[in-house]
């Protein structure tokens, strides 16, 4: 592509579910000045998931009783009424993004990363392989798809990691070990038995008997109903066996076969390449300098607008939020804060009757600034034993 040089209002960076529908939010709040930039395709990462895999989130068609779909990205519409289906795949909910860009007139343009951003003056430059872009708001919404903890221990680089997976069914061997025991290590094991293979999965801890009511903590309820159908299933219960407490420290490569050493450095034999499952960096690539770190290394995000606390005028939106101890990962959680940070962009450049204008917002909850949204969040009833734990399966 030639030289470019661009100028906008508010530059978004990511072309997923938050850079959408923060854009679409702004829009909402009289902003047209907008341009959303991507490296790759609208919704890239969803179109690289496993052909298999599907959101766990359940998609329903509640909009008009005020209880809009969890997987929706702007208030009026509707993942399950677009696509019919309940858990849609990747590739389908690729499919629902790229018609939202479209109903909004979005204006997205593709195959342009962003390698470095600055600040000059009160001007944001976005340095991309194709030019500069230059804007007076940022909001960076670039996802962790595409950071793999690939480097997390020494020899993690001889596993393959579970997003660079394209179909399960296609990967040649029989007996598989996952390292990971969450939504993605889970999701990996259950595809591969169900393609016929059997499976060793280590996790640190034992997460398919975890009662946290938050689903960013413990198994998604749709993931456990997977489990426990599988392990009730005769002649595939035999194929999984649950590994718990085994902290994969190392991965060893022979030939032909792999060593995995856990915590006590008892070694784990695979006969197929380990697959790892053990997700992905937290952090904001390009723009991690830009925002301030807490005690853990994580970034911090100012409480009124999801903005960095030492660069004033670049926002952040996607699942490497956290405020309060929560962590904002899923799609229904992050877009909470989608009219929040539309009102702070379009309020700070004048733009008249913010408020009424995202009336829309602040009712379907994509507008919350309570953040004591998830600091209790447990159940008023104790959890029921009437569905039995999988691990009761597994002993
Ligand atoms: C295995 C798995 C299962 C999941 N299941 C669910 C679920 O059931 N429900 C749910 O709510 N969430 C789920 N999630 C989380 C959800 O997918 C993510 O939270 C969501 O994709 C984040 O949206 P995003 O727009 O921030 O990032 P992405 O969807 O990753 O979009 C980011 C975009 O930014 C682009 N980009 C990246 N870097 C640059 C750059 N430097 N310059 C320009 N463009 C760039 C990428 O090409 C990409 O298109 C799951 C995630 C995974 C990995």
């Amino acid at each position: 592509m030639s030289e470019m040089n661009l100028q906008t209002g508010v530059l978004i960076v990511g072309a997923g579910p938050a850079g959408l529908g923060v854009a679409a939010a702004l829009k909402r709040a009289g902003v047209q000045d907008i341009l959303v930039i991507d490296a790759r395709e609208i919704g890239a990462s969803f179109r690289q998931w496993p052909r298999q895999m599907s959101l766990l989130t359940p998609s329903f068609h509640s909009n008009s009783f005020g209880l809009t779909d969890l997987n929706a990205i702007d208030p009026e519409t509707s993942p399950a009424d677009f696509l019919r289906t309940q858990h849609p795949e990747g590739r389908h909910y690729a499919d629902y993004l790229q018609a939202v860009a479209a109903h909004h007139q979005l204006p997205v343009r593709t195959g342009i990363r962003v390698t470095s951003l600055k600040k000059e003056g009160d001007m944001f430059i976005a340095c991309t392989e194709n030019g500069e872009v230059r804007a007076d708001y940022v909001v960076w919404s670039a996802g962790q798809f595409f950071s793999p903890r690939e480097d997390a221990f020494p020899g993690a680089h001889h596993a393959i990691h579970s997003s660079k997976v394209a179909d399960w069914s296609s990967l040649i061997g029989e007996d598989f070990t996952v390292v990971g025991g969450y939504e993605s290590g889970v999701d990996a094991a259950l595809n591969l038995v169900e393609a016929g293979k059997s499976v060793r999965l280590l996790s640190r801890g034992e997460p398919w008997s975890s009662d946290h009511p938050d689903p960013s903590r413990s198994l998604s309820p749709r993931t456990l109903d997977r489990l426990r159908g599988l392990l009730r299933t005769k002649g595939k219960a035999s194929k999984l066996e649950l590994v718990k407490n085994t902290d994969v420290r190392h991965i060893e490569e022979g030939e032909g076969w792999w060593i995995l050493r856990d915590q006590d450095d008892i070694p784990h034999v695979s006969k197929t390449r380990p697959i790892l499952a053990n997700g992905y960096h937290s952090g904001l690539g390009p723009v991690g300098d830009l925002f301030t770190h807490d005690g853990n290394g994580l970034p911090v995000f100012s409480e009124e607008a999801d903005e960095s606390t030492c660069t004033p005028g670049l926002f952040y939106s996607g699942p490497a939020l956290v405020h309060r101890n929560a962590l904002f990962c899923f799609i229904y959680k992050f877009r909470a804060r989608f009219g929040v940070i539309a009102y702070e962009i379009a309020t700070r450049l004048g733009k008249p009757e913010v408020d009424q204008k995202l009336i829309a917002y602040l009712k379907a909850g994509f507008m919350n600034s309570d953040l004591d949204c998830c600091t209790n969040c447990e159940c008023a009833i104790e959890s029921s034993d009437s569905a039995p734990e999988p691990s009761s399966f597994t002993q």
